[in-house]
C-alpha cells in the first residue's frame, strides 16, 4: 500500500492547523497554573460556529468583557477539524453563514470545508473577536460556586472565573470509534473521518470505510477517484436525494456584491424551500411521499442492477435519519470502484475486516466515518452546577433543557448547540443564531436589570421538555430507526428540536421577553410549527 500517514492515532482536534492571524493563541501565554484566576464577566466555550455567534452578538450588544476559550489552536469548530476529501456543507452556503455576516463570494452552491473555514476565520477577524480568544486551552472542569454566584473553571493553562458560562462545545465535536475485537492486531493506519491526517495518499491502497451516513457519501467517491479500493461497510442504506452543486459564476458572485438586498432575497428564499422540507418530517403525507419518490427515481436512475439497488434501498422510513445529498455516492458503487459490504464491521483480523455478514475483507487502511457522542455530549461530565450536580446525572435520562438554552439548577449556565436544538431539514447556522441571540439578549438584561442569577425553575424545564416530547411523537424521527437524534436511553428526541427553525426562533424570542430572573413556562402554542 500507498498509504503515505504514517502513525495510526487520530490527530487531536485541529491542532495541527494555523491559528487565526494575530490571534493570542494560547501557546504564547506563560503558564498560568500558579496565578489567580482570571476573572471575566462571560466566558464562552468553543470556538465553533455557536461561540463565534454567541460571542459576536454579545459584543454587538456592548459586552465586550468576554473570553472565548478554545481547546485548538485556531477557531472553527468542525470545519476546522473535518477537512477529508470532499468535505462540503450540504446546506447551501449562503443559507449556512450568519445572517449578520452574508457572504458574497462563495464559489460554490456547497462549498468546500475549507472555504467554510477562512469564512468563520474572518467573522471572528471582522467582528473584532481576536483579542477575546483564548486558544490551545482546554476546559477541563467548570464548577458553580454558589456563594460568590460564579463559574470556577479549571483549564489546562490555570483557572478562570465568571459570572455567565456560554457552553457552545459542540454536538458534533466527539468522534466515536467502535471498539472492535483484534483492533491491536491490525497495524495499518486508522483515522476518524473528522482527524482525517492531511497528505494521506490512499492510491492503491484497500481502504475500509465504516458508515454510510453524510461524512462516507462525500468521502468514499473523492478516495475512488483517488485510486484507492474502498470497501463499504454498510450497517444500514442511507436515503440519498441529487445534490445538484454547481459553482457560482463570478458575475453571480458580483452582482451579490453589488446588491445585498438580492443576496438577503437569495438567502430568504433558500431559507423558505428548506423551511418546507420538514412537512415531510413530521406525517407521512404528500410532502414525504414525494420525498420518497425523488430518492428511489435518483437510485433507479444512477444504479441499473437490481440486486445491488435493493442492497442500497433503506429499510427505514426516510427523514428518520438525515437525508443525504449526493450525485456521485451511487455512481461509485454501481461502477464497481467501490465495494458495498451490507453489514457492519464487527472485528479485525489482522490485515482483514470481519462483516457481520461473516465475510472478510482485505484492508489496508481504516477510516471510521462513525460519527460522533452527539445525544450524551462528554462535556456533560465537566459540568457541576448547584451542590456539585453534575450534568451528566442531571440529563441521565437524556438531554433537556428550558428554551434549549437553560438547565434548572445550573444557574447562568447556557448550553449552546445542546438539547433540541438541531434540525434535520434547515441549517443550523438558523438555530444556533437563534440561540446566541437569546443568551446575548439574557446577559445584557441581567446588566441592564441588576439580576445577578438567572437560572431555569424545574417546572419550567419539566413543562418544556413535555411539551417537545408530545410534539415528537409521531414525527418521521421516532419512526423506528436508529439514529443519533434520538437518546438510546430514554428513546426520546433529545437532538433534534421537531418544529421548524420558524418556531424555534419565536419561542426563543418569547423566553427573551419574560421577566428575570426567568422563567415562567411559555405557552404550549409558542412551540407549534
Ligand atoms: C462534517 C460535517 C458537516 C456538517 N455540515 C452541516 C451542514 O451542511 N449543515 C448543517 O446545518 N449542519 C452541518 N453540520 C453540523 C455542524 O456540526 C454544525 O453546523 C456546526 O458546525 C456546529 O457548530 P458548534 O459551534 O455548535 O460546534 P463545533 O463546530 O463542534 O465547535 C465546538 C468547539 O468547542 C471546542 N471545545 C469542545 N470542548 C472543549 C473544551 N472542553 N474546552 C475548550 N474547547 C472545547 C471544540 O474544539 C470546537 O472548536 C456538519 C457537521 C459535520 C461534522
Amino acid at each position: 500500500m500507498t498509504a503515505a500517514s504514517p502513525a495510526p492515532s487520530p490527530a487531536p482536534s485541529g491542532r495541527q492547523h494555523a491559528p487565526v492571524a494575530d490571534a493570542p493563541s494560547g501557546r504564547q501565554h506563560a503558564p498560568v497554573a500558579d496565578a489567580p484566576p482570571r476573572e471575566v464577566d462571560t466566558i464562552v466555550v468553543g470556538a465553533g460556529i455557536a461561540g463565534i455567534a454567541a460571542a459576536a452578538r454579545l459584543r454587538r450588544s456592548g459586552v465586550t468583557d468576554v473570553l472565548v476559550v478554545e481547546r485548538a489552536d485556531d477557531v472553527g469548530g468542525t470545519w476546522r477539524d473535518n477537512v477529508y476529501p470532499g468535505v462540503a456543507c450540504d446546506i447551501p452556503a449562503h443559507l449556512y453563514s450568519y445572517s449578520f455576516r452574508p457572504n458574497p463570494g462563495w464559489s460554490r452552491r456547497f462549498a468546500p470545508g475549507s472555504e467554510i473555514q477562512e469564512y468563520l476565520r474572518s467573522v471572528v477577524r471582522d467582528e473584532g473577536l481576536t483579542p477575546q480568544l483564548l486558544l490551545g486551552t482546554d476546559v477541563i472542569d467548570m464548577a458553580w460556586d454558589d456563594d460568590a454566584e460564579r463559574w470556577r473553571l479549571s483549564t489546562s493553562r490555570g483557572g478562570l472565573v465568571c459570572r455567565v458560562l456560554i457552553l457552545a462545545a459542540g454536538r458534533l465535536s466527539e468522534p466515536v470509534i467502535p471498539q472492535l475485537p483484534g483492533r491491536e492486531s491490525f497495524v495499518g493506519p486508522v483515522m476518524h473521518s473528522s482527524a482525517w491526517m492531511p497528505g494521506s495518499d490512499f492510491a492503491g491502497a484497500r481502504v475500509g470505510v465504516v458508515g454510510t451516513g453524510a461524512s462516507a457519501v462525500q468521502l468514499v467517491p473523492r478516495l475512488a477517484e483517488q485510486g484507492a479500493e474502498v470497501t463499504v461497510f454498510q450497517r444500514s442504506a442511507p436515503w440519498v436525494v441529487p445534490r445538484a452543486d454547481a459553482p457560482i459564476p463570478s458575475s453571480a458572485r458580483a452582482a451579490f456584491a453589488s446588491d445585498p438586498a438580492a443576496m438577503q432575497a437569495h438567502r430568504e428564499s433558500l431559507f423558505r424551500e428548506f423551511e418546507a422540507g420538514h412537512a415531510a418530517r413530521v406525517a407521512d403525507g404528500p410532502e414525504r411521499e414525494s420525498l420518497r419518490q425523488l430518492a428511489l427515481s435518483h437510485l433507479a436512475a444512477q444504479v441499473s442492477d437490481e440486486a445491488l439497488r435493493a442492497r442500497l434501498t433503506p429499510d427505514y422510513e426516510i427523514g428518520c435519519k438525515r437525508v443525504l445529498l449526493s450525485d456521485d455516492w451511487y455512481p461509485a458503487i454501481a461502477s464497481g470502484a467501490v465495494a458495498l459490504e451490507p453489514s457492519a464491521i464487527v472485528a479485525l483480523e489482522g490485515g482483514r475486516a470481519v462483516a457481520a455478514s461473516g465475510a472478510r475483507h482485505e484492508v489496508d487502511a481504516l477510516v471510521f466515518a462513525t460519527g460522533f457522542a452527539a445525544t450524551r455530549p462528554p462535556f456533560a461530565d465537566r459540568v457541576r452546577g448547584r451542590g456539585g450536580r453534575l450534568l451528566a446525572d442531571h440529563w441521565a435520562e437524556g438531554m433537556t433543557a428550558y428554551a434549549s438554552i437553560l438547565m434548572a439548577g445550573f444557574p447562568n449556565l447556557m448550553v449552546l448547540d445542546g438539547p433540541n436544538a438541531a434540525l434535520g431539514h434547515n441549517s443550523a447556522f438558523a438555530m444556533i443564531e437563534a440561540q446566541a441571540e437569546l443568551a446575548a439578549t439574557l446577559v445584557t438584561r441581567m446588566r441592564a436589570e441588576g439580576a445577578d442569577v438567572i437560572e431555569a425553575s424545574p417546572l419550567a424545564e419539566q413543562t418544556w421538555t413535555a411539551e417537545l416530547d408530545a410534539a415528537s411523537r409521531g414525527t418521521v424521527w421516532l419512526s423506528g430507526c436508529r439514529s443519533w437524534y434520538v437518546d438510546d436511553r430514554s428513546n426520546r428526541l433529545t437532538l433534534l428540536w421537531p418544529g421548524n427553525a420558524t418556531a424555534f426562533r419565536a419561542a426563543l424570542g418569547a423566553v427573551g421577553e419574560q421577566p428575570l430572573p426567568l422563567p415562567s413556562p411559555v405557552p404550549a402554542s409558542a412551540l407549534q410549527s
